[in-house]
This record gives structure tokens, sequence and C-alpha cells, in this order.
């Protein structure tokens, strides 16, 4: 028996004696299945590899967990310190006793929340590893939740309050139950929005995007694209953690955010 992994989008799926025959996240136009077919791998085959996590500190109380070499979609996750428990916001493949070892030292994890399946790697592993913190995943992605534990829970608010302020609000967009964590302690107090890729933090760095699907590049429609900034309006943030490294908006992100969708909607527009 074994939990494999999906190589491509790093998904681990549930004890099994074989490989799954398909990942259905990958199988999806949001995603893609690697040029060289489906293929799989355990945590026993990563940590045996020589992948490794490099946890740094990215603001006071913030702290951003990510692998090398580079993993399937390659994205990092992030601890968020709070002075009732930490919040590790999205997930990365890759556990060892190092970093559980590390996390331990910066206050473990006491709840976990996931933007969307693309980054649910391994949360039941994290789960275990932390006194089966509570996994926030939002309801209307729930046919995506491969691997289960009884920790996972599936919310079908629009919002989701959990400790020292932090709130998962439900954007939609990319998936129709994509969450961003908002942290009002963050940016010395002028809060943040930890935003996966449900808003993309783009390489100008003063602007964010939206997409239905990024690697195949389907873009969204201007009601969805309105209706996840109305989402997100009423929190107040200046700074925005994307999923990938480099990905943020140190300052103004709230108005980055709308003049993006702005530029993005124009565009749907144009002549
Ligand atoms: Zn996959
Ligand atoms: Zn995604």
């Amino acid at each position: 028996m074994a939990r494999f992994i999906c190589v491509t989008c790093g998904v681990q799926y549930p004890d099994s004696d074989a490989p799954p025959p398909r990942c259905i996240i990958c199988d999806e136009e949001r995603q893609y299945v690697g040029w060289n077919g489906q293929q799989w791998t355990t945590l026993d085959a990563m940590r045996a590899a020589g992948y490794r996590n490099e946890i740094r500190e990215e603001e006071p109380g913030l702290w951003s967990i990510q692998t090398t070499p580079a993993f399937a979609i390659n994205q990092r996750a992030f601890l968020v310190q709070t002075p009732e428990g930490n919040l590790l916001w999205d997930c990365i493949t890759l556990i060892d006793d190092e970093t559980i070892e590390a996390v331990r030292r910066l206050g473990g994890i006491r709840a976990i929340g996931v933007s969307h399946p693309h980054y649910y790697a391994t949360i039941v592993e994290w789960s275990e590893a932390f006194e089966s913190a509570p996994i926030y995943i939002h309801a209307d992605d729930a046919e995506w939740v491969v691997h289960r534990s009884p920790g996972l829970c599936l919310f079908p608010e629009e919002t989701q309050s959990l400790f020292g302020g932090i709130t998962l609000v439900r954007l939609g967009g990319h998936f129709r139950g994509g969450l961003v964590a908002h942290w009002p302690a963050g940016a010395e107090g002028r809060g943040v929005v930890l935003c996966g890729d449900i808003i993309q933090v783009v390489m100008d760095r003063r602007w964010v995007s939206f997409m239905y699907s990024y690697p195949n590049i389907i873009p969204l429609s201007e009601a969805e694209v309105t209706r996840l900034v109305e989402r997100i309006r009423p929190y107040r943030y200046d700074r925005l953690w994307g999923a990938f490294a480099g990905r943020q908006v140190l300052e103004d992100a709230s108005g980055a955010v709308e003049r993006s969708a702005r530029r993005y909607i124009e565009r749907l527009h144009a002549p």
C-alpha cells in the first residue's frame, strides 16, 4: 500500500495497492497531463531523491515554505503566525522531519486553509503531523478533494472566520470554491491577503490577473472578475502574497486589484 502522488500537480491520493488510473485534477482543462503521460511518485521516493524544503521569513509573522529543487506546480505554502495559533496557508507536497521540526519551532499548525485543488498537495500528511489540524476547503470544491481525513472541514459559507483575525474569503473565479485568506495584522497592520492564484500576481508586480486556466490560458468572464473583486473589496489590505516565489504586491495591493480588474474587463471589450 502506498499513497501515490501525481507528479504533475503534486496532489496525493489515499492508500492503494497500485497507482490510481488517472489524476482527476490534471485530467481537466485547468491543468494538464504531463507530456510523458500520467506519472506517480511517493513521499518516500521524493525524500530519497533529495528534495527538501526551504523556510524563510517574508515579513514579521509570515514564513514561506517551498520545495527545492522545484516539484510539480512549484507553489509555496505560507505559515501565518498569530498569538492564537498558526495557519498553514496552501500546501506543498514535500513534508519531512526537518520541516516538521522547523514548523514546530515556529509554533506548529492550528489549521490549514487551501485556496483551490491545485494546492491540495499532501494536506492529510500535514494535518496528521500537526495533531490532526483541521483542513478548511470551500464546499463548492468538494468533488476535487481526493484524499480526505477526519480533520477535513468543507464549509459552504462565503467566509470562514478562523483565529488571530484571519478570515477565509471565497472569491471563486479560477475554481468555484476559490479562497483567499485575509490577515489584518499583516504588513505592519495594514493588512495582507494571501491569494494563491485565485488572484495572480503577475510579472509587473504593480498588477494582478485572473484566469480560469493558467497552463492553458483560458480567461474568466467579465461577470466572474467583477464578482471576484466585489467579494474582496470590503477587506482592508495593502499587500498580496501570491503562490509563486517573488510574486507579491508589497504596497497598494487593493488598488492593484481594482486597477487590474478594470484593465482586464476593458480588454475583453476591446474591438
Ligand atoms: Zn495531478
Ligand atoms: Zn491553480
